[in-house]
């Protein structure tokens, strides 16, 4: 059986084509499950006969709401989701001046093993569907009842380790008929697979790119974020250079503040003198607290130094201001709570069996 959201909308005419239906159909059924329906005799203006013969080898996917919190603080939203083969995702809904915002899971677990993270602690399950990646979206709009205008890709997972779907979700929350959510409100974040960088960069798709950097010398992030055993700094900075050329777009660096690892005055000064030939902004994270690891963040006053120095050397940076901070809203952590309390873990679950093999020490990538 096929989800056709996993169709992008040229590949959904060919498919209705083969069965007899003209173009617009496709146009009319693309439009139906960028709304949310959940079942083909929602949509009204397809023939019964037409919504019968899809039943037989297509099914409209949808998403469970497994759990919802809204933050009295601020307002934002979290979800779990539960995903049709019983595994879970994390989605979160912000609301900022601009509209709502939506940061999304990719996959389910992650390999990436940075220390830091929730999300890779069990380390990766499967990689999400283009219909799971756009569901999320689509069930989170509908569930809230207002427009979802802006999406971060951030939740747990790694996007471009998941490239082929990733694209093809991103061509239909762009289409016109879907969701028309324009690429520069599209973000992008990845902990720096350089291959794929280059790849996306040829994609004329010029969503903003953002870099879990998180250190200022190989030395450091060597330590906190395997992947950097396999691409070094340099050749990172070198392909996010061609990511800004080729797309026009500037490319924006994320920098986790670990107390004591990567905060110091000196690592503020190698850090402008690595981003500032990109004329790149960076965001600045004080690390979340995640139960399984012992990273703290610094105090305010820590931080506002760091991003003093950052300006002073003719970087804009800034402190990213924590949303949901009573729903633990950042990522990972409310998977690995709901998998804790159904007694998952990596030794005795099924849903992340296939990743016995990965200790999250080094990354093969
Ligand atoms: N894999 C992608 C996207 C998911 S992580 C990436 O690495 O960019 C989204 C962002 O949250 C990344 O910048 C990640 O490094 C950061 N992050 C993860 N755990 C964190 C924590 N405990 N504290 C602060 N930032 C964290």
């Amino acid at each position: 059986m096929t989800d056709l959201k996993d169709f992008e909308f040229d590949e959904l005419c060919a498919f209705l084509k083969e069965m007899g239906e003209p173009r617009f159909r496709a146009a009319q059924i693309f439009e139906w499950l960028h709304k949310g329906v959940e079942s083909y005799d929602e949509m009204t203006n397809i023939s019964k006969a037409t919504r019968e013969k899809l039943k037989k080898t297509t099914y409209v996917s949808t998403l469970k709401i497994r759990e919802k919190y809204v933050s009295k603080l601020d307002g934002t939203v979290k979800y779990l989701f539960e995903l049709p083969d019983g595994n879970c995702i994390e989605s979160v809904v912000m609301r900022y001046h601009h509209g709502l915002t939506i940061c999304i899971s990719s996959q389910v677990g992650c390999r990436m093993g940075c220390r830091f993270c929730a999300s890779t602690i069990g380390g990766l399950c499967r990689s999400l569907t283009p219909g799971e990646l756009l569901n999320q979206v689509i069930f989170a709009q509908k569930n809230i009842g207002e427009r979802i205008s802006n999406i971060v890709m951030m939740g747990i997972g790694e996007p471009l380790d998941n490239y082929e779907n990733v694209i093809k979700f991103l061509h239909n929350v762009n289409h016109e008929k879907g969701l028309n959510i324009g690429c520069r409100h599209i973000t992008l974040s990845t902990c720096g697979l350089v291959p794929q960088i280059k790849r996306l960069a040829g994609e004329k798709l010029p969503i903003t790119l953002t870099i879990s950097l998180h250190a200022p010398n190989d030395g450091i992030r060597d330590t906190i974020m395997p992947v950097n055993k396999r691409y070094k700094i340099s050749e990172l900075t070198e392909a996010c250079g061609e990511y800004a050329k080729k797309t026009g777009r500037r490319i924006s660096f994320e920098y986790s503040l670990i107390s004591g690892v990567n905060d110091s005055r000196e690592n503020a000064e190698e850090l402008a003198a690595l981003v500032k030939p990109l004329h790149a902004h960076v965001n600045l994270i004080p690390v979340n607290k995640i139960k399984e690891r012992d990273y703290k963040k610094g105090t305010a006053e820590e931080i506002n130094s760091f991003r003093e120095t950052l300006e002073r050397r003719g970087v804009n940076a800034t402190v990213r201001r924590e949303l949901g901070s009573d729903i633990a809203a950042s990522c990972g952590q409310l998977r690995r709570k709901s998998m804790e309390s159904e007694g998952q873990t990596t030794e005795n679950n099924k849903t992340v069996k296939t990743v016995k093999n990965n200790k999250n020490e080094g990354v093969n990538l």
